[in-house]
């Protein structure tokens, strides 16, 4: 029970990107960049097993950023014609690619570390791939036209990738959708349909993270704006309660989400953001019990997997980690007061 896992993404190493950016560039070129991100891989799985964490990824230490990570081999974008966008219903804007014809996936993306993290622990191993609404908010398209059809064109070449992690040994595949705490109406419409597509016919583990984005200025500025009360989940769990998704991982720490909505996810596991990813402050295990806590009181804690906020890419390595340590001794601390001890 009680399960310690993370969002997904962490901080790169200094000689392979740009440090506390979060489309850094590589520092490395050809042949070397591909070997300083498998060993960034390897590396990030070790000290993720000795910060403790039971469930591990493989960091995001070999994209440069969660979505165009992925977009990256898929025929179909031109990464040529930059287009300046805003993003997130211009909660920012951000230079984007260019959807020009067809979406196909020419080669796998993550074989490599996918293969690399499996290699080297023998920790259940979880992927993250960037969800179809999500990718849609985060291109320019001047072929489908449609938000939706482009949804399920995307929806369909991560099918392929999310099968072949499956194959490689991948026990949990997790698909990130911030865009559905933005454009709530538009989830039930087409954007758990667009998912449902992409996790089809998968056996492992599937898991959908929804959160309020990175710690970065734009997203704290329009948090600001929200009030006392984030009530966007409230529109969403009620459809991700009825989808074939296993788990849901979502926002808590030093956020306004009301907790209690995690009633409405009766049934399916909860991945309860305990580490606030947009403070330097690492929490400490008595606060991350704390929350664990409070989440128990809507979730069983066979069904509650302790887990970060978000993604934690932007942020120093060593305040990465120590939180992530701080997680697990938080997680263990709840683990004893109910008697159970691995
Ligand atoms: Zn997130």
């Amino acid at each position: 029970m009680l399960k310690t896992t993370l969002a997904g993404s962490l901080p790169k190493p200094g000689w392979l990107a740009e440090e506390e950016k979060l489309w850094a560039g590589w520092k490395l070129e050809g042949a070397a960049l591909a070997q300083g991100k498998e060993d960034a891989t390897i590396l990030a799985v070790k000290l993720q097993e000795d910060a403790g964490l039971d469930i591990v990824g493989d960091g995001e230490q070999a994209r440069q950023h969660f979505v165009h990570g992925f977009l990256a081999n898929l025929d179909g974008i031109d990464f040529g014609k930059k287009t300046i966008m805003g993003i997130r219903n211009n909660r920012y804007n951000a230079e984007v690619p260019t959807v020009t014809g067809p979406i196909r996936r020419k080669a796998p993306v993550h074989r490599m570390e996918a293969m690399a993290a499996r290699a080297h622990t023998k920790r259940k191993l979880k992927f993250t791939l960037p969800g179809p609404m999500t990718i849609v908010d985060t291109i320019a398209d001047e072929h489908y036209g449609r938000r939706e059809d482009l949804a399920l064109a995307f929806a369909a070449v991560l099918n392929e990738e999310a099968r072949e992690l499956e194959k490689l040994g991948v026990d949990v595949i997790q698909f990130d959708e911030p865009a559905w705490n933005v454009y709530m109406p538009q989830v039930a419409e087409w954007g758990m349909a667009a998912l449902e597509r992409a996790a089809e016919g998968l056996t492992c583990t599937t898991a959908v993270h929804i959160c309020y984005g990175y710690g970065i200025k734009a997203n704290i500025d329009w948090k600001a704006t929200l009030g006392g009360s984030w009530r966007h989940y409230e529109e969403t769990f009620p459809v991700i309660a009825r989808s074939k998704i296993d788990q849901v991982s979502l926002e808590c720490r030093n956020s306004k989400v009301p907790m209690d909505l995690i009633r409405l996810l009766d049934g399916k596991d909860v991945l309860v953001g305990c580490i606030d990813v947009a403070s330097d402050t690492i929490e400490t295990p008595e606060e991350v019990a704390a929350t664990i806590r409070e989440a128990m009181k809507f979730v069983a804690p066979e069904k509650l997997y302790p887990c970060t906020n978000c993604g934690m890419a932007p942020m120093t390595r060593g305040i990465a980690y120590g939180k992530l340590a701080a997680l697990s001794a938080g997680a263990r601390l709840v683990c004893e007061e109910l008697g159970h001890r691995d």
